[in-house]
């Protein structure tokens, strides 16, 4: 638990956020793989850095009390994350996935766990019915997106994980598109957090590292050890980068989610637009659960266009939003899931999730938000087919 009651003043001093020794106000960057030891056995709280590290150490320590969690645990990126979280699993074990997981989930229970004998089932998480008959006997765990990538499908996290632990299930979210500031899973009965600090944490599309937390001292341990094991850790240089791009993160935020509620008001009253996911808007499936569990909407949107409109020359007449993968930058960036996030998801599963090839994702950035319009108004204009 944090001892800032709130979370803009937790994002700057928690964890350890003060170096001891020295009393610099920003965590040095421990260059280093390993440590004197004073004698056979007499280390001074670090061997290997592999094992621990310093930088780490503070960013791991910051996102544990952010996330409300035991403890917090850095990675290499999102996805190495994900691996060391899904190595507690065993052959024979199955795992449940909401339908529109990001696509590297996707392929890593597809196409390497595969491999040792861990299914998975892609599970309706909005409807707990539905849901709950979905959990056989050789269920374990569940790996729950809300808002989940692209379509913004918002799950009632605090259900759901009620019906899971029934059945004695582990609970994982992948809370990248809210944040801590937005989310707290592990406050919703989760037992898992992990991020793609790639986006929001980092905020400046300059290092790719992945976070983990959990929720009692025997997932601390395990995962510790698997960490340590496996080695997907994320370095010193990464790990300052991220303390220093979460120290800015309530600012950010708020900027964005005050841009992205424009551009979404923007493009639902477009007459070029056919749909708008977006949780921040009433009309949009889950709002209410949205509004209950999650401060606000995020800045995540997608759209798609009417039949009469070129998505091609749509993405090629944008001036100032990049066409890229990632999302959660100072930037504003496009990207087009069918053929680039979720491009790993088999056509056949993707229409029947909902991720059409018209599908445009919007990672609403922090530039004024008058440009930003101006950009989607130039590019819609210039795709109309006349
Ligand atoms: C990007 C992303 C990941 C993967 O993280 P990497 O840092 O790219 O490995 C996982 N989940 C979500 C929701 C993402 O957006």
């Amino acid at each position: 638990m944090s001892k800032f009651e709130n979370k803009e003043t937790a994002l700057i001093h928690g964890g350890i956020s003060i170096d001891e020794r020295t009393g610099a106000v920003n965590i040095p960057i421990y260059q280093t793989s390993t440590y004197k030891q004073d004698g056979l056995g007499k280390m001074r709280g670090y061997e290997y850095s592999r094992t621990g590290n310093p930088t780490r150490e503070a960013l791991e320590s910051l996102i544990a009390e952010l996330e409300g969690g035991v403890a917090g645990f850095a990675f290499g990126s999102g996805m190495a994350a994900l691996t060391a979280v899904l190595s507690l699993l065993h052959s024979g074990d199955r795992v449940l996935i909401s339908s529109n997981v990001y696509g590297g989930t996707f392929r890593l229970l597809n196409k390497v766990f595969d491999h040792f004998s861990i299914t998975y089932t892609i599970a309706d998480t909005t409807d707990l019915e539905v849901y709950e008959s979905q959990i056989t006997e050789d269920v374990k765990a569940v790996i729950i997106e809300s808002p989940a990538n692209p379509l913004m499908t918002v799950t009632d996290i605090q259900a759901v994980a009620d019906v899971s632990h029934r059945h004695g299930l582990l609970v994982i979210v992948d809370n990248t598109f809210m944040t801590p500031y937005l989310q707290n899973p592990l406050k919703l009965g989760a037992d898992i957090v992990v991020h793609s600090a790639t986006k929001y944490l980092g905020g400046h599309s300059d290092v790719v590292s992945g976070l983990a937390v959990v929720n009692s001292a025997e997932l601390a341990e395990q995962i510790a050890f698997i960490q340590n094991s496996t080695g997907g850790v994320l370095g010193p240089f990464d790990s300052f980068l991220l303390i220093r791009g979460i120290k800015t993160l309530a600012v950010r935020m708020d900027r964005h989610v005050e841009n992205a509620e424009k551009a979404a008001a923007f493009l639902s009253s477009h007459s070029a637009v056919k749909n708008v996911y977006y949780p921040g808007l009433e009309s949009s499936q889950g709002y209410d659960i949205n509004r209950r569990q999650a401060k606000n909407g995020g800045a995540m949107i997608s759209f798609e266009l009417k039949e009469n409109y070129d998505i091609n020359k749509f993405f090629e007449s944008l001036e100032l939003i990049t066409l890229a993968e990632s999302l959660g930058g100072v930037e504003s960036l496009v990207c087009h899931p069918a053929s680039m996030t979720h491009a790993s998801i088999p056509a056949d599963i993707r229409k029947k999730v909902g991720i059409t090839d018209g599908l445009i994702r919007l990672s609403i950035g922090i530039e004024k938000i008058d440009d930003i319009l101006a950009d989607l108004e130039n590019a819609i204009s210039a795709a109309e087919i006349k």
